[in-house]
């Protein structure tokens, strides 16, 4: 719930004002526990702040346990029903919820750039992509096909089918807050699963605005409750989702180390989920390289979203013999990248999102050079003028001889290292030699080198890209990665079996009772 009287009466709280009226929200309507069921007030008050300049953006009462048994319990209610609504009617609903995105892709990009700190062109083209993945919903709720295979046995016919699993937990990482959901929301839905969503307590008024759009065309369409919100601290509302036995599957993104917690705790009871964890992503630099295209590359995947990407360039292992002109250039272009303000026209680099994550950079830094790093650009917190209230660094180029230990953690900020290399053989060794296996990419014109990457020798990760940066991943295909990344498949491709449950099926149309693999009995 925002409470009346808890903005700022900075400019920062008439732009949300001026938000919440596009949106067509007012701050009544606005709850940290929704799923129009009415609220407690067990949950604690969180914060949202602006990581441009600390501003209050507003309040959140947050779900208390009471608020949480009675969500979980209306999904479930609710699911009973929308598991029989046929598939393609399911699609009409998220159809109808993707028009209503495109009438708020403005509003709601603004929001995100406000309460994350990623630039407005990301911030609108994360609403974007929720709106590309209901589309691929849509066409998707008539394709949920599943095989005929040839039974063994006379008159008998065997197939497969899918049907939806449940409720499905979603938890998600405060740097993608609205396109992560959506991936995970749409395609549930039109599986025929309910969703409770518990968002990350960083960017809870995105979560909120988005919920009560979609809520609203559900509610207009008779479903309200297929989409429910809970937000509250990992510790606990993200603990109780995990544990709650009504949820049938955990879809969660975020760091390793809450990968690994969710993951023992759902083993516990058996509870499949989709882990997408952190990355620690690089670019092969081959001698033949294109310039151009890598130089682009690296810039957005290293400095874009300020490094705090899951596919954000951290490491470029480059061939020895272009690596001085490589480094020249990437000084050139860090040079001209204009930090500031993410709403203001022209920005390229916005804020990191919260005090402490600065402070994390900066203590990355010195084990850095401790380590033998050498810092060739940036390396610095800003601070002066428009700097002094936000959470604002330079981005940062390293250079080492070999790789570090450092170079084995994701670090959320940017920062890039750059390696030698002389081979692209000992550009795959190093390349795998850390514990995450996200995106990754080879820039080369030569079709062996390339080959090589993308093959079972090749790169380990769940996305392997040629002349294409490591970040920036169309819905279409299945998003993921291996090793500490989690090995989850979201968004699409088949990424959609994860969230239905096979059955297989044999009716015998005959009048003989004959048994598999010929046996006999009695
Ligand atoms: P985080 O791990 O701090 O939190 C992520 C979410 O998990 C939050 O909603 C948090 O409240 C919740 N959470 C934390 N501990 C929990 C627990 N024990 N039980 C249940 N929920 C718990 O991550 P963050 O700082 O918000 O996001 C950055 C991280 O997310 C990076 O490591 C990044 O690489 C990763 N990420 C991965 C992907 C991907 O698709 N692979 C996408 C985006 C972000």
């Amino acid at each position: 719930m925002w409470e009346s009287g808890i903005y700022d009466t900075t400019k920062k709280g008439d732009i949300m004002d001026d938000i919440l009226k596009q949106l067509g929200l007012d701050k009544e309507t606005l709850s940290g526990a929704s799923n129009g069921a009415s609220f407690d007030t067990d949950g604690k008050i969180i914060e949202s702040r602006s990581p441009t300049d600390g501003a209050l953006l507003g309040k959140v009462r947050c779900a208390g346990e009471k608020d949480f048994a009675k969500v979980m319990d209306t999904a479930q209610g609710i699911f009973e029903k929308w598991r029989m609504y046929p598939a393609p009617k399911r699609g009409e609903v998220i159809r109808l919820i993707g028009l209503e995105l495109r009438k708020h892709k403005a509003a709601l990009g603004k929001l995100v750039s406000l309460e994350m700190g990623k630039i407005l062109a990301e911030g609108e083209g994360e609403v974007q992509e929720m709106i590309d993945m209901a589309d691929f919903a849509v066409g998707l709720s008539r394709q949920l096909y599943g095989l005929t295979m040839q039974s063994e046995r006379p008159k008998h016919r065997m197939y497969e089918q899918w049907h939806p699993l449940g409720v499905v937990g979603v938890i998600s990482a405060f740097n993608f807050p609205v396109a992560v959901w959506g991936w995970n929301a749409f395609i549930a839905a039109i599986c025929g699963d309910v969703v409770v969503w518990k968002p990350s307590s960083t960017t809870p008024l995105t979560a909120i605005a988005i919920h009560n759009i979609v809520d609203k065309v559900c509610s207009d369409n008779s479903w309200s409750g297929i989409f429910n919100l809970v937000i509250g601290s990992g510790s606990t509302v993200g603990k109780w989702l995990v544990e709650d036995e009504r949820g049938k599957l955990i879809s969660a993104t975020g760091s390793c180390g809450m990968g690994h917690k969710i993951a023992e705790a759902a083993a516990k009871r058996l509870c499949p989920t989709i882990l997408e964890l952190g990355g620690n992503n690089a670019i092969i630099a081959m001698e033949d390289a294109d310039m151009e295209l890598l130089v682009r590359g690296i810039l957005f995947g290293a400095v874009g979203t300020a490094g705090q990407r899951c596919t954000s360039t951290r490491r470029i292992l480059c061939h020895k013999t272009i690596m001085p002109m490589l480094i020249d250039r990437l000084k050139s272009a860090y040079s001209q990248v204009r930090i500031g303000d993410p709403v203001v026209e022209g920005t390229l680099m916005g804020p990191l999102v919260t005090p402490d994550a600065v402070d994390q950079m900066m203590a990355a830094l010195v084990k850095i050079k401790d380590q033998g790093g050498q810092i060739v650009y940036g390396g610095n917190k800003l601070t002066d003028g428009d700097f002094s209230k936000g959470n604002f660094v330079e981005p940062t180029i390293v250079l080492v001889d070999r790789p570090i230990t450092m170079m084995q953690d994701e670090v959320f900020a940017p920062i890039l290292y750059i390696v030698p290399i002389s081979s692209v053989d000992d550009a795959i060794a190093i390349h795998n030699n850390v514990p995450q296996g996200l995106s990754s990419a080879i820039f080369t014109q030569n079709m062996r080198y390339a080959e090589r990457f993308l093959s079972a020798m090749g790169s380990d990760c769940g996305i392997a890209n040629v002349n294409i940066g490591t970040s920036g991943a169309e819905i279409g295909g299945a998003f993921g990665g291996q090793k500490e990344t989690g090995g989850g498949r979201e968004a699409g491709s088949d990424a959609w079996k994860a969230y239905m449950r096979r059955q297989t099926c044999t009716i015998n149309f005959g009048d003989e009772f004959p048994l598999a693999q010929g046996i006999r009995f009695g």
